[in-house]
């Protein structure tokens, strides 16, 4: 027997699979997807690998193949099914074999069990009792003691035993020699969830709830496994939608994941899918201890469990019959990993669906402009909640033009209606939300009297400004120098875009100085649980305003809150990035979402620059439609994402020269292999960050509406890399449609 062995190296070079000889006394013992040592290259030295595939036949000369040395019987083996999906990530995604293999096992090690033990009695009760004469007899008061006790009863926890009948364990040993009475242990799953009262569970759907679980479930009994989109406002009851199918699908013998990002992995979830699954249920986040990890993994796999739910990795857990992903609030960025292979959840979710016989659920309020575009497409199924379970209603937006405000005098950040409602608000002991949607690098230039934004004349994103003065497009290295006029008013109130978290809660402190002010940012969130702190002392009402970035947007619910002010929508409207638009509307969405979610009607003001931009109206009007069919227009224009796929080509190398020259070849190499109809090829450019600990950074993006020639694309360009020497002294690694342009 041979198997065919992935080697634990970080060199591209290596990634291919090696072949060894399976030694005859291992034949029994080993498996596909185990960690094996084996002798590897010139010195043999000890190597470890995964093994990926097995066969009776050699490809290579047999009298030359290595043997297996061991088998890494403390580490986690991986699913042959995984393996595929491993595969599949490496084909999509770039990076190596081995890389992939270690995203789909997130839990590599093995942990210790933890035990139980117990002392039982062996004697029945009439020899027990001459023996307890006996040790009384002889004045052996510990063995009478506990030989005492298990007369009461005959199961009697080790902890007990040593800890309230402080009885050592060299009694219990003796015991035991003497027949009397033994030792046992069992192995017991550590487990997260500790709750109680699993419930009848019975909920009346409404009527758009109940067509949607029936569509789901009518295709799903015949068979039909597919992609749906739930678009459902918040509050429209998605949650439950999601259990029920989930309740049917488990009840056909199968298993769920439900993914949910980590910030709303709260209590309240966990308890809402416990109260229906009971203890068939578990979670992974980055709280749980490796055993913890370990045992959750373990319970998947040995069929003890029916739904796991938990952050993007959760997607890899190991269910032997698995029916069904859930994917909670699917347009949240968190769901692409930023490690290689920069893999999407929401496309693995679907593959390993389509390998295992399952359906996928994508759920939001706003749905990614990528989940809408496929289900227009008829890729996925649309499935709609278009109202409220309860009797709710959306609160009442103002929309404040800050180009007004300034005209009139004002010069603070806090717009005239904004401070006359906080006022209000103070007044009635009402709370409120001031929100500051910043992302990332903002450092673009605007005109303050106008709005005017300086953008790529290429590429229809905002320029960032750079310390050396110039103005600077991300995506095709366009640059211009820094004007002190308004091109489009000539106005000189013409700067960079910038306001703090910290400076706002100063300004507010001042105008306001009997408020009691919370400040929510990364910051003030450094501490372990300063998130939760921070949050539930402003449920408490310790606090009248809570200030703060995206964070506070997230799912919240604070009944008392009815005011939200989001102080400058332009903060990431302009980000120099295509998904501005997306994530300045997600968010404006989330924001208003936020206030009247009590049974006192809610208020929200948006101030900006930007009043009639379409991503702010639609917010404003709370209409999804609107936006995305706007925003659609424009990515098809420019050929950004849903409508092309994007690929950016990262190249990183401490030499600038030698990082100018192998970028330029790079893409010149690309050109040629690219298609001559549909392909385009920008920069090389300089990213968000041109140089990072004095290691220098250039990107090439490549757009295609085919995403296989893209990876096309991507398989030449690293056999390209390989067999060039130049390139070793540099750092190349891909990423499909990516999140971040830095
Ligand atoms: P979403 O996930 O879309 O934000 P949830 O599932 O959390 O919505 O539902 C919002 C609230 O409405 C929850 O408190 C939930 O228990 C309640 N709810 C949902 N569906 C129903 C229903 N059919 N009948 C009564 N209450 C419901
Ligand atoms: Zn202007
Ligand atoms: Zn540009």
């Amino acid at each position: 027997m041979f198997a065919d062995i992935i080697v634990d190296i970080k060199h591209e070079k290596l990634d291919k699979v090696f072949q060894y000889r399976i030694p005859k006394e291992m034949e029994e013992d080993i498996r596909l997807g185990m960690e094996v040592v084996i002798p590897f290259g010139m010195g043999n030295r000890r190597t470890k690998g995964y093994i990926v595939g097995l066969s009776k036949t050699c490809n290579y000369d047999v009298s030359k193949i290595k043997e297996i040395l061991e088998i890494s019987h403390e580490r986690v083996e991986i699913e042959a099914k995984l393996i595929s999906l491993a595969a599949w990530m490496k084909e999509h995604y770039g990076g190596t074999m081995i890389q992939a293999l270690k995203t789909v096992l997130p839990v590599k090690q093995k942990e210790q069990a933890k035990v139980k033990r117990y002392v039982r009695l062996l004697l029945d009760k009439e020899s027990a009792k001459k023996q307890l004469d006996y040790y009384l007899e002889k004045n052996q008061k510990a063995r009478a003691r506990l030989l005492a006790a298990l007369l009461d009863t005959p199961v009697i926890s080790y902890e007990l035993v040593t800890k309230k009948l402080n009885i050592s364990l060299n009694v219990v040993r003796a015991l035991e020699e003497q027949k009397i009475a033994i030792l046992e242990s069992e192995q017991v799953y550590r487990n997260p969830v500790t709750a109680q009262g699993k419930q009848e569970y019975q909920v009346e759907y409404t009527e758009e709830q109940s067509i949607a679980i029936e569509t789901f479930w009518k295709a799903y009994k015949k068979g039909i496994y597919q992609t749906y989109l739930l678009h459902g406002v918040t509050g429209s009851g998605k949650t439950e939608v999601y259990i029920e199918m989930i309740r049917r699908v488990v009840s056909q013998g199968k298993q769920a994941i439900v993914l949910i990002p980590e910030i709303s992995l709260t209590y309240q979830t966990v308890m809402r899918f416990y109260r229906c699954f009971g203890e068939r249920i578990s979670i992974m986040n980055s709280r749980l201890s490796a055993g913890e990890r370990y045992d959750q993994m373990m319970r998947a796999k040995n069929g003890e469990i029916d739904v796991m739910i938990g952050p993007r990795s959760a997607l890899f857990t190991p269910f032997p019959k698995l029916g069904l992903i859930v994917i909670d609030e699917e347009h949240e960025m968190t769901y692409k990993s930023e490690q290689i292979p920069r893999y999407h959840a929401r496309e693995t979710a679907q593959a390993r669906a389509k390998m295992e016989g399952a359906s996928v659920v994508l759920g939001s309020a706003t749905p990614s402009m990528e989940a809408m575009y496929r289900a227009k497409k008829g890729e996925y199924q649309l499935l709609s909640l278009k109202n409220r379970s309860g009797m709710q209603s959306m609160a009442q937006v103002y929309t404040i033009d800050l180009r007004q405000e300034l005209k009139e005098g004002n010069r603070s950040i806090l717009s005239y209606k904004l401070q006359e409602l906080i006022a209000q608000r103070l007044e009635r002991k009402e709370q409120v939300i001031l929100f500051l949607n910043r992302r990332g690098y903002a450092g673009f230039i605007s005109c303050r009297e106008c709005g005017h934004v300086i953008k790529c004349p290429h590429c229809d994103v905002s320029l960032s400004y750079h310390k050396n003065g110039k103005l600077m497009c991300h995506y095709c290295g366009y640059e211009e120098k820094r004007t002190h006029n308004c091109p489009a008013c000539g106005s000189r109130h013409i700067g960079e875009f910038r306001a703090g978290t910290e400076q706002i809660e100063e300004i507010v402190k001042k105008q306001f100085p009997k408020a009691r002010v919370l400040r929510m940012d990364l910051d003030t969130t450094r501490e372990k649980n300063g998130h939760e702190k921070i949050l539930s002392a402003f449920a408490n009402e310790e606090a009248d305003i809570l200030v703060g970035t995206q964070m506070i947007v997230k799912g919240h619910d604070f009944p008392n809150v009815t005011l939200v002010g989001v102080l400058a929508a332009d903060m990431s409207l302009y980000s120099n990035d295509y998904r501005s638009g997306e994530r300045t509307f997600q968010l404006l969405t989330q924001a208003v979402g936020r206030a009247g979610r009590g049974e006192k009607s809610g208020e929200a003001i948006i101030q900006t620059y930007s009043p009639e931009h379409y991503a702010v109206v639609s917010a404003a009007a709370q209409d999804y439609e609107a936006f995305y069919t706007e925003e659609i227009q424009y990515r098809a224009l420019m050929g950004y994402p849903p409508v092309e796929h994007l690929l950016a080509v990262f190249i990183s190398c401490e030499e600038e020269l030698l990082l100018e020259k192998g970028s330029k070849y790079l893409k010149e190499f690309a050109l040629r292999i690219a298609s001559k109809e549909t392909t385009q090829i920008i920069g090389p450019a300089n990213p968000g960050i041109g140089k990072l600990n004095d290691i220098y950074r250039k990107v090439i993006y490549i757009k295609d509406e085919n995403y296989d020639t893209l990876i096309k694309i991507k398989n030449t360009l690293e056999q390209y890399i390989e067999i060039n020497s130049g390139y070793k002294k540099m750092r190349i690694y891909f990423d499909f449609n990516p999140m971040n342009v830095f």
